[in-house]
């Protein structure tokens, strides 16, 4: 399976569409999913190409998940969180949608279910839920 340069987050990456970031280094990229589902649910991706686990290097794994680590932990504090589930789809069979390699960090409290998903989240909150993530990473 090839990369392809159109997929979003490709574009998101280029600033050809807009993203709400929380965070970024040299190697990676992280912003707010646009359908949350969980308080403050974000991805962290790489900036180099990469269509998901299967061809990832181990230096975008490894630079990925010291992002994904800082950003559970503000998740942790940001949300009041007692969890984190990280979720990683790759292929369509995997439940891939989006094919740029992403982490989904998803905030969790006691007896509380994931939301759907697909279901396109309200901005104003997203924005919000993006701004605590930041202060929590300060
Ligand atoms: P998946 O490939 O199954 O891991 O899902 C892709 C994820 O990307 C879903 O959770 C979508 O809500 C999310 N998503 C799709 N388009 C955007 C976008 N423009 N900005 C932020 N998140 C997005």
């Amino acid at each position: 399976m090839r990369y392809d340069t159109d997929n979003i987050f490709a574009k998101i990456l280029r600033g050809d569409i807009p993203a709400f970031k929380v965070y970024e280094d040299a190697e990676t990229f992280a912003f707010m999913d646009i359908m949350p589902r969980s308080p403050g649910h974000c991805l962290v991706i790489p900036k180099t190409p990469c269509r998901n686990l299967l061809d990832a290097s181990p230096e975008q794994l490894g630079a990925c998940m010291r992002t994904v680590n800082l950003l559970a932990k503000a998740a942790m504090t940001a949300f009041g969180a007692q969890g984190i589930t990280l979720q990683q789809f790759s292929e369509a069979a995997g439940g891939q949608e989006v094919f740029h390699l992403h982490f989904h960090i998803l905030a969790r409290h006691e007896g509380r279910s994931l939301g759907p998903a697909g279901v396109m989240g309200d901005m104003a909150e997203i924005k919000a839920n993006g701004e605590k993530l930041v202060a929590a990473l300060a």
